[in-house]
Parts: structure tokens; sequence; C-alpha cells
């Protein structure tokens, strides 16, 4: 080899500025026009004085957070949301001046630091938080801005909501901070509006309105509702929702489908790069838990299990080929997997194929992969490794 290519050089005729084709192999298009449109409609649900915050932790639920605020700001997002600190980073150094929240708890006092530095508004659980952030404050002449969480019933991050107005009245003692938001969080919006569902968001909207209820009036945002919130019902919409998966097109819940017209914003799509002919009795991948049936034409796709495909879904999904939909057979390998092409003889190497999203008028959706898998299509969607290139389309 060292004669071949000297170590850390690029191969003659290959120059830096040469790149591989990201529809090389297997990856993702990602619709910002669809992010947009979603984010128009969700607009249209709320009252005029009802801000949308644009949740894009987990890289924008794994379309690219930096292309999803974007498009989310264009279709109307006032503010955006992510869980972490280099998230937020993230999101500023891409040029993005919304206020973003940091959803999850920072303990650091560096971490802190870095959020008063970087203007992004931590989430307070605590006193001791709040105090952290007065003194950080204090030392550098700045307000910092945050916001306090409450806890109504998720048993998640927050204080106790009985807490919130005695907690909401010391911070407001702090001369440093400035309070510009009150949030809860449910814990089962998407749930069944017969079932319990029902039961806990209200008690959890009531806990809310009880809080906000001994509340001195205030500048602060109050919030409380996620996608499944938002598109449930108005009445938990306060000042502002923050909406995740519904803004990358999809329904947290089959009851809420109808609520809003949605757009999926994420495809993916893999190339055929073998067509095998094989006979009857032929066991197939790993495991051989596929045995031919029939004299059979797989064919083998570029995409698996280490680019976000769940081996638990082999065997049950199908992928979509100008209009037909073909099996998926044997263990899904780490780096491929593969199709039984046998009644589809036009599938030919280096063809695309579709394994989630629109093909022509067929759709593969992330619910229907949760639903083979036990998971959410929360799941599915952040799932998508970053050997998968993200193509916007
Ligand atoms: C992730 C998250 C959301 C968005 O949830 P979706 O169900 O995807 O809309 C909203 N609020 C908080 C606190 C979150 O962590």
């Amino acid at each position: 080899m060292r004669d071949l290519i000297s170590s850390g050089q690029e191969p003659s005729g290959f120059s830096e500025q040469q790149t591989l084709d990201p529809r090389q192999r297997a990856w993702l298009e990602v619709s910002p026009a669809a992010i947009e449109s979603n984010a128009r409609a969700l607009r249209r649900l709320l009252k005029p004085t009802c801000a949308l915050m644009a949740v894009v932790k987990a890289d924008g639920y794994g379309h690219g957070a930096t292309t999803v605020a974007r498009a989310a700001v264009q279709g109307g997002a006032a503010q955006l949301g992510v869980a972490t600190l280099q998230e937020g980073i993230d999101l500023r150094r891409a040029g993005l001046e919304q206020p973003i929240l940091v959803l999850g708890n920072l303990t650091q006092p560096d971490d802190l630091r870095a959020c008063l530095q970087w203007q992004l508004m931590p989430t307070l659980s605590s006193m001791r938080e709040a105090l952290l952030c007065q003194n950080l404050a204090d030392g550098s002449g700045r307000q910092f801005a945050v916001q306090l969480k409450l806890d109504t019933g998720m048993n998640r991050l927050g204080c106790a909501w009985e807490d919130a107005p005695r907690l909401t009245e010391a911070i407001q003692q702090l001369n440093q901070l400035h309070l510009c938001g009150i949030y809860s969080h449910l814990a089962l919006a998407d749930g069944d509006p017969e079932g319990d569902g029902d039961r806990v968001t209200r008690l959890q909207q009531t806990r809310f309105n009880e809080v906000l209820h001994h509340l001195p009036e205030h500048q602060a945002l109050h919030h409380l509702a996620n996608s499944a919130g938002t598109l449930r019902d108005p009445g938990l919409h306060h000042d502002l929702v923050r909406v995740g998966l519904a803004l990358y097109g999809h329904s947290p819940s089959p009851h809420l489908d109808a609520a809003v017209p949605l757009q999926p914003a994420m495809g993916v799509k893999a190339r055929v790069t073998l067509i095998r002919e094989v006979g009857t009795g032929v066991g197939v991948s790993y495991g051989h838990r596929f045995v031919t049936q029939r004299p059979s034409r797989l064919a083998v796709v570029g995409i698996g299990y280490a680019d976000g495909v769940s081996r638990c879904l082999s065997g049950k999904i199908t992928a979509l080929h100008r209009g037909h939909s073909l099996l998926q057979v044997g263990a899904i390998t780490m780096d491929q997997l593969i199709l039984d092409a046998t009644d589809h003889p036009d599938l030919d190497s280096g063809d695309v194929v579709t394994l989630l999203g629109r093909d022509g008028d067929q759709e593969i959706s992330p619910r229907s992969w949760s639903e083979l898998s036990e998971s959410i299509p929360w799941e599915v969607l952040c799932g998508f490794k970053h050997r998968l290139p993200r193509v916007t389309v």
C-alpha cells in the first residue's frame, strides 16, 4: 500500500474539492419546503398571540437541525428548542438568532456560563440552578434569560408544581435573572381520548392553570403543549407551543391525524448494489432466517442497521420501486439488506429504492416501522445515523 498512497495524502487525480456523490449508496432526502409548510399549517391552528417553538433537538429529529430550524423560521416559528447545550451552540454558529430554549437540565456552572455567552435560555428546575445563574450573570454585567419548568405529572424535569409560585417569586427577586418562560410538559397528550390520555392531560392542565393563577401579572411566556397537546386541544396552547414530531410531518397518534394537513419531510433512499438469481431452498443472510420457496431473484441494497434500519425489522418491512412494493427478506445486516425481487424483473443493479417516505402514490411511514419494531415514530426518525448523507430536495 505504501507504494501506492503515501500516508495522509489524497490519491492522485482526487482533489480535495472532489467529493463523493451523496447519492452513492444510501441517503436521507429532507424537504425544507415540507417543514416550512408544516410550520405554516401549525401556525394556522394557533391564535395570533400564541407563538410556535420549533423543537429541533437530536439534529432536528434526524433531518438536520440547521436545515429544519431555517425552514421552520421561514414558516413562522418564533423560537427554537434543543435538548443539549451543544445543539444550541451549533444553531448559533449556523447564524440562527431566534430565542433558543435548552430543554434538558444543565448542572455544571461552565455549561450555564456557555448558555449566557451564547444567549441560550436554560431550563431551571430548582433554586440551585437559579442561584448559579444569578452568580454567573452578576460577574458578567448581563441579564440572564432563563425559563422555569414545573412538573405537573410527567415526573421527569421541573420543580413540584405546588412549589412553583414560591420559586417564581424567589427567582424574580434575583436581579440578574430575566424569567422569560414558565412551562410544563405533558405525559399522555397522545393517549387515547377515551382512556387515561384525557384524564391525565386534564389534570396536568388544571395544575398548570392553578399555578398561573397564583402568579403575579408577568411578562413570562406560559407553555405546556408538545405536538400532541397542540393538535389535541386549543385550550392547551397558552402563549407558545413546543412542536417536534408534527413539524416533521407526522401525527403523534392516529386519532390526531385529521387535525391539520402535514407533509412528511424525510425520505430514506438506497441503491440496489447487486442482483442475484438463486434456486429453491436457499438460505439468505445471517442465520438463514429466510429460505427461498421458489427460484428467486434477490436484490442486495446498500443500507443496514448501522444506518438506522433496525435489525428488529428483519423480514417485516418492504421497499418501494416505481409503484411496486418489494418484501425485505432475511436478517438485516450492518450495512446491507436483501429484497425479494422475484416478481420485479425490471429492478436492476444501481436502481434506487425507497425504504421510508413517498414513491409515486405509495408511502411508507415511520409509524409503520415503529409498529413493527415496538417503538415510536420519534425513535425511528432520530435513529438514522450520520453515515447517511442528508440531501435537501
Ligand atoms: C421533545 C420535546 C417536545 C416536542 O415533543 P413532540 O412530541 O415531538 O412534539 C416538547 N417539549 C419538550 C419539553 C420536549 O422535550
